[in-house]
């Protein structure tokens, strides 16, 4: 298996670049956020919830989104591969991850880091906000109040990882394609 995290701060591409990352190599992909956008939509109590706290820019709580990881990984048994994209996002859901692999027989392979300006990421996520539906991306004091939570809680993850070895840091400005050309490079590498 093939087990990537796509980490970031929020902005940062990893979206659009999961998108091209999931068909070139064959993953699954697993995002919290959209995970948490369609229980919101669906109005389920775990959503309405998460919602509360998607509002303000504050992380949910582990367990609602560990709960989350872990069915979806068992319900994905013949995937290749997974590629997680916004989560792990605090230090207790990478151990609990790596955890939950490690029932799989498997492990994270490799973390693609990618770094982008502060000021880089509060424009685009406003840009965003004109045309995603996403109430989150149309209040500049939201987007900051993510990003301190990316800062407080998230940063620590790639610290983690970084022990083992595993994080790769990509340069997250230029073309699309250009940035995925940097995160194939990485994971060719790897593969081969
Ligand atoms: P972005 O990274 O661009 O802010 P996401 O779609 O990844 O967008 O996340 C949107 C919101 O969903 C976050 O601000 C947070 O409230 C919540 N969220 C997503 N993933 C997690 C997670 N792994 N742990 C806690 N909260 C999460």
């Amino acid at each position: 298996m093939l087990n990537i995290i796509l980490f970031g701060p929020p902005g940062s591409g990893k979206g659009t670049q999961s998108e091209k990352l999931i068909a070139k190599y064959g993953l699954k992909h697993l995002s919290t956020g959209d995970l948490l956008r369609t229980e919101i939509a669906a109005q389920t109590p775990l959503g309405i919830e998460a919602k509360a706290m998607m509002d303000k820019g504050l992380l949910v709580p582990d367990e609602v989104v560990i709960g989350m990881i872990s069915s979806a990984l068992e319900a994905n048994p013949e995937a290749n591969g997974f590629l997680f994209d916004g989560f792990p996002r605090t230090e207790a859901q990478s151990v609990a991850l790596d955890g939950l692999l490690e029932l799989k027989e498997t492990q994270i392979a490799l973390v693609l880091s990618l770094e982008v300006s502060e000021e880089e990421l509060v424009k685009r996520l406003l840009n965003r906000g004109l045309t995603s539906g996403r109430s989150d991306d149309t209040n500049e004091q939201v987007i900051r109040a993510r990003i301190v939570e990316y800062h407080n809680k998230t940063s620590v993850v790639a610290d983690y990882y970084r022990k083992f070895d595993k994080v790769n840091n990509i340069k997250g400005e230029g073309t699309v394609d250009e940035i995925f050309a940097l995160l194939c490079n990485e994971v060719d590498k790897y593969v081969s």
